[in-house]
């Protein structure tokens, strides 16, 4: 054999080992996230509880140098909410209905059931149609157009080659509704929004004094413009608003605290 090597076909794969004292017990994922919705006054009334897949989990990687986050999601099986579960919702009990971007082609179908709901209301019991445009994925575009708020993240504004949230809500504005307000979340450049009248608006990001994770800072933005315009803040009030919580939270761990 003289000097010749072994050669092996393969994949090299770096392990990130979390040791823990004893391994989580079955179905305590559901129990814990459960138990966090029911401290924090979340209503779950309306989840969709599936009949089979698992709870999606991922392992987060946060460095807190500069507060950057690496997501390693497992392959998680669990059906998106469809229609048909959309349909048990009793419509008359919300305000607003928020949807994040993922089967795109049901959730069309649940944004025209709200419409049609809607189009039978007085102006008063209407419900408002928010939806994020995270991902950039092609099916998700089509969702631009049926939002009465559309929030267009940095990363499909980039995909798209705008180099700003104000380059970004001019580059998208022909694709919302007639009436419809679009926010580009531009991390720590803060935020921009477009209303009906077209004027681009600014807030300033608000950081933290140190910089611990970011890891869902563009869903507290969200949830907190959202918080802000139904309480009849305007879209400056709500922009500044969805930026001083999303700074908070960049202060801290997870999100206790953050209010
Ligand atoms: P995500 O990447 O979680 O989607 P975004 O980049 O959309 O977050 O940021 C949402 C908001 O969070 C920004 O408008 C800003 O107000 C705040 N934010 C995010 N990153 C930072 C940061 N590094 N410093 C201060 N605020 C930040």
């Amino acid at each position: 054999m003289g000097d010749k090597k072994i050669l092996s076909i393969g994949l090299v794969c770096l392990d990130i080992i979390n040791v823990v004292d004893k391994y989580p017990e079955e179905d305590t994922d559901t129990s814990f996230i459960v138990g966090d919705f029911a401290r924090r006054g979340v209503d779950i009334s309306g989840v969709a509880w599936q009949q089979w897949g698992e709870t999606p989990c991922a392992c987060c990687v946060v460095c807190p140098t500069n507060g950057s986050r690496t997501v390693v999601l497992s392959d998680t099986n669990l059906p998106d909410v469809s229609v048909e579960d959309f349909s048990k919702v009793d419509l008359s009990q919300y305000k607003w209905v928020h949807w994040e971007g993922r089967n795109a082609d049901e959730q069309v179908k649940m944004i025209e059931r709200v419409r049609e709901y809607n189009s039978k209301q007085e102006e008063k019991t209407r419900i408002t149609i928010s939806v994020e445009i995270e991902k950039t994925r092609e099916p998700l575009y089509q969702l631009f157009p049926l939002g009465d708020l559309v929030f267009v993240s940095k990363d499909v504004a980039q995909h798209f080659g705008f180099d700003s949230a104000s380059a970004a809500l001019k580059g998208f504005s022909s694709r919302v509704r007639k009436g419809a307000t679009l926010i580009c979340a531009w991390a720590e450049k803060g935020a921009d929004a477009m209303g009906p009248d077209g004027v681009v608006i600014h807030s300033d990001a608000f950081p933290p004094e140190k910089l611990v994770d970011t890891l869902g800072a563009g869903d507290t933005f969200n949830a907190s413009v959202i918080y802000s315009l139904l309480n009849g803040g305007s879209l400056q009030d709500a922009l500044t608003f969805g930026c001083q919580i999303a700074g908070k939270k960049c202060g801290v761990h997870g999100y206790d605290g953050i209010l």
